[in-house]
């Protein structure tokens, strides 16, 4: 994020559209990183939080309140199998170490895998299982092995999810005792520029990881809350069933609130201590995070993620044809990558042209942001709100953009 040069001074939000201090409009299709799910200061989410505001703001860990049980019970419901236990965080980051320690604690283990490329979050535990050094600072990075990314574009086995499944059973085999506590994973990798893993990838893996003894985690914090449109949770749509569920950012609507959805049985292992979160869970928060529910629900917002996601990757995949400089074009719903190269064989990052284009569009009145190892993925995440037009004049001032190249 540090390398944006024209900084923009965002004083208000409504819906998809963002304003300046000069007043000045702007299409948000990064929506402060697939944080605003339903809208910018949606009402009903605004006005649940003024009214939660005025009555409790804090019960303290100690007592009962009905917004935690609403919004718990709300996500429950979303969830399959035996996933009904819900403990809320302030984070994604707070989500993460959170399951990962359940994960250890349930299983005896300390190894965890997860994918290069991978982003987790930032505290000690997170770091160590994000898989990027832009993102990693020195620390002590104990028990995480970094498995292959299975990447359809730059991925050594192309789409072939299953190959790429073989290196988890090979960092079992011959990097631990056979045993390991579990695997995280983000379902389509935000950070790591938009990558959709290969196709049957986590099916052989959550299979690999069960036999080890292993957890399965799913870190939804991105990829959740009904931005990639066919389905509520990214993981849906490689038809597994994950052991930990963890969220984010859409849950909130830029509120901060994470959670971690697991399993009765699996949630006992924090019985075995106290445990305790001071604002995890409080209640201006878990009111705000179930009126985003309800309102993504009332506004059939997963629908509309799936019809104007669908819509804009078309449009954007005819810039592909037009440009050589658009090497890929990928994403589901409302979460799309266009991958930029200066050259397409050798799939040259073209990471000035990527900066290049952000701030032409920026200068459009378009945000838009940008990711992958190598910096040159431009990130489309906007609010789920994102309506047709919209995709068109960005489509259309990509295309402009693009054309001044
Ligand atoms: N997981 C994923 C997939 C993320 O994208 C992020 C944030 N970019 C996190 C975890 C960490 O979330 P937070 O910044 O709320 O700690």
């Amino acid at each position: 994020m540090g390398q944006i040069r024209i900084l923009v001074n965002i004083v208000a939000g409504k819906k998809q559209y963002l304003f300046d201090e000069e007043g000045r409009r702007y299409l948000d299709a990064f929506a402060g990183i697939a944080t605003v799910s339903c809208g910018h200061c949606h009402p009903d989410v605004v006005s649940t939080i003024v009214e939660q505001a005025s009555r409790l703001q804090h019960s303290t860990v100690l007592y009962l309140n009905h917004a935690i049980a609403d919004l718990a019970q709300a996500l429950a419901k979303k969830m399959p199998g035996d996933l009904k236990v819900a403990f809320f965080t302030n984070s994604g980051t707070e989500a993460n170490e959170l399951a990962m320690m359940i994960a250890r604690l349930y299983t005896g283990c300390h190894d965890i895998i997860s994918l290069r490329g991978a982003y987790h979050g930032n505290a000690a535990g997170t770091m160590g299982a994000t898989a990027q050094c832009n993102w990693k600072f020195n620390i002590v990075q104990s028990g995480v092995h970094h498995a292959l990314n299975p990447d359809p574009y730059r991925g050594v086995f192309g789409s072939d999810g299953e190959k790429y499944a073989s290196d988890v059973k090979d960092l079992i085999d011959f990097g631990t005792s056979g045993h390991v506590a579990g695997f995280i994973s983000e379902a389509i990798q935000g950070v790591g520029g938009i990558i959709e893993l290969a196709p049957g990838y986590l099916p052989a893996v959550y299979s690999t990881i069960k036999k080890a003894g292993g957890l399965c985690i799913a870190d939804e914090v991105q990829a959740g809350f009904a931005r990639t449109g066919s389905h509520f949770w990214g993981f849906e749509a490689h038809g597994v069933v994950p052991d930990i569920v963890t969220m984010a950012k859409g849950i909130g609507n830029g509120i901060p609130l994470g959670a971690v959805v697991t399993t009765p049985e699996i949630a006992q292992v924090l019985t075995r201590r106290s445990y305790s979160n001071t604002f995890g869970g409080n209640p201006i928060c878990t009111a705000a995070g179930l009126a985003v529910l309800k309102v993504i629900e009332k506004e059939k917002l997963q629908e509309n993620a799936h019809a104007v996601g669908s819509y804009l990757k078309k449009r954007l995949l005819s810039l592909q044809d037009k440009y050589e400089f658009v090497g890929d074009v990928r994403g589901r719903g409302l979460m799309i990558g266009l991958e930029l190269v200066t050259d397409r064989t050798m799939k040259t990052p073209a990471k000035a042209e990527t900066m290049h284009v952000m701030e032409q569009m920026k200068d459009m009145g378009v945000l838009v942001g940008k990711g992958g190892f190598y910096g040159n993925v431009l990130r489309i995440t906007p609010p789920l709100c994102f309506a047709e037009e919209d995709a068109d004049f960005f489509a259309d001032v990509m295309d402009y953009s693009l054309s001044k190249m």
